[in-house]
């Protein structure tokens, strides 16, 4: 008679895939995300989008135009600082060489094409660019001080059919380019009018930018790192690294990169403590197993007791939500400095699981809690216009293209 092992026996796979560390498994990352690259940054009439341009390449565009290098600095304050959008508003600069950089160039924005609203007073802007590609942001208000997270995305669709994200189902469009990133930033301030930036301590509206959005980032992590340097720039809009948090599915080759180079706050979607539960909902996990995935944010240069590793755990009732699964969460999470965020699943249109008790939740808290880990039920918010955790989707459809193209695993 055969014995049944304990259900906890072997739960994740050994950590084998040092490969997956190697700078050609970077490489090959970094190659495959070009693939999906954005369109490029000048308009029909030939002007260039200046929104998006590392400083050096900004310096570079100007000397091409007989300018010398200290107009950049000049260019960033209007542009980052102040929020202007129109050449004719940057009084520092004479009007000839105003009408001159007009002709040439734009400081552009993504068109909101719907903004929403919820009874929560959540707002989701649904972002049309310029080759009439959509993606979603939303911003969520803190509801007891003037701030507030703003949710970006980083790709049109996802190429990682995570099985409970309504995302997931609409599969990867294109990447979105680093004007794109910063631009739905920039935006979503518009609407709220916080121009200019406020600068060191002084309160913001949109304090804090989650890269949970569509997407995964560090699948399109070069435009992701450009972005959020320039957000960071302290002459802009000088937002702190410690306000920007990248939440992925576990590209482990990448986290380190993201850690070293960014600094900023990471987020991982774990969802599941099995292996095979997880090779389920989040397919990632086949080539990168939860093992080599806790090993990687052991190491995450970024993470400290002031700043946390969040686990974003999503509960789907009778799937992922028992008490065992609740220890074996926190065994495999000890040692880290590491809160978790437990999400109430959002059901959308078609999906398979079911959102857990509001008892299953508490007593699934509490055990994370008693071993000393925040553990906080995060309540889903903006769910009136589909704009919480896994909620997003949009209609872009990849453009058909020919013969010998990429197909759209990404992975
Ligand atoms: S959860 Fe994130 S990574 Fe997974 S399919 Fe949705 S958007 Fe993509």
């Amino acid at each position: 008679m055969s014995i049944a092992p304990p259900l906890y026996a072997r739960p994740v796979r050994e950590a084998a895939s040092a490969a997956a560390l190697t700078d050609d498994e970077r490489s090959r990352i970094l190659a495959k995300s070009a693939q999906f690259a954005p369109p490029s940054a000048v308009l029909p009439d030939g002007r260039r989008d200046l929104v998006g341009l590392s400083r050096a390449e900004l310096t570079e565009i100007l000397t091409e135009i007989g300018e010398k290098p200290f107009r950049t600095k000049q260019l960033w304050h209007w542009i980052y600082h102040q929020g202007a959008t129109d050449f004719s508003r940057m009084s520092s600069i004479a009007r000839p060489l105003q009408e001159k950089l007009a002709e040439r160039f734009v400081v552009g924005r993504p068109q909101a094409a719907t903004v929403q609203t919820s009874r929560d007073e959540t707002r989701k802007f649904l972002f049309r660019f310029r080759d009439g590609q959509e993606a979603e942001t939303v911003y969520i208000p803190d509801r007891r001080e003037d701030r507030g997270a703003v949710c970006i995305s980083s790709q049109v669709g996802c190429t990682l059919s995570c099985t409970f994200c309504h995302t997931g189902t609409q599969g990867l469009v294109r990447n979105l380019g680093a004007a794109e990133i910063v631009g739905q930033f920039m935006a979503a301030r518009d609407s709220y009018g916080e121009w200019p930036s406020p600068k060191g301590e002084t309160p913001r509206l949109l304090s804090t930018i989650v890269l949970m959005g569509m997407g995964e980032p560090l699948y399109n992590y070069e435009n992701i790192a450009k972005a959020m340097k320039i957000i960071m720039d302290g002459e802009g809009i000088g937002l702190s690294r410690r306000r920007i948090t990248l939440s992925t599915s576990g590209v482990i080759p990448m986290m380190d990169q993201c850690g070293e180079e960014l600094g900023i706050n990471l987020a991982i979607s774990l969802h599941a403590v099995r292996d095979d539960l997880r090779d389920e909902l989040v397919p990632l996990n086949r080539k990168y197993p939860i093992a080599d995935l806790i090993a990687a944010c052991r190491r995450y240069p970024a993470a400290s007791n002031a700043r946390r590793i969040t686990f974003e755990y999503i509960m789907l009732r009778g799937v992922n939500d028992s008490e065992a699964d609740a220890r074996e969460l926190v065994r495999l999470i000890s040692g880290i400095p590491a809160k978790v965020n437990l999400i109430p699943f959002n059901p959308w249109p078609g999906s398979r699981f079911q959102p857990s008790t509001r008892e299953q939740l508490d007593r699934f808290a509490a055990i994370v809690m008693d071993a000393g880990f925040a553990s906080p039920i995060r309540m889903p918010r903006g769910r009136d216009i589909l704009a919480a955790c896994g909620q997003l989707r949009t209609e872009s459809q990849r453009a058909r293209r020919s013969s010998g193209a990429p197909g759209a695993e990404n992975t």
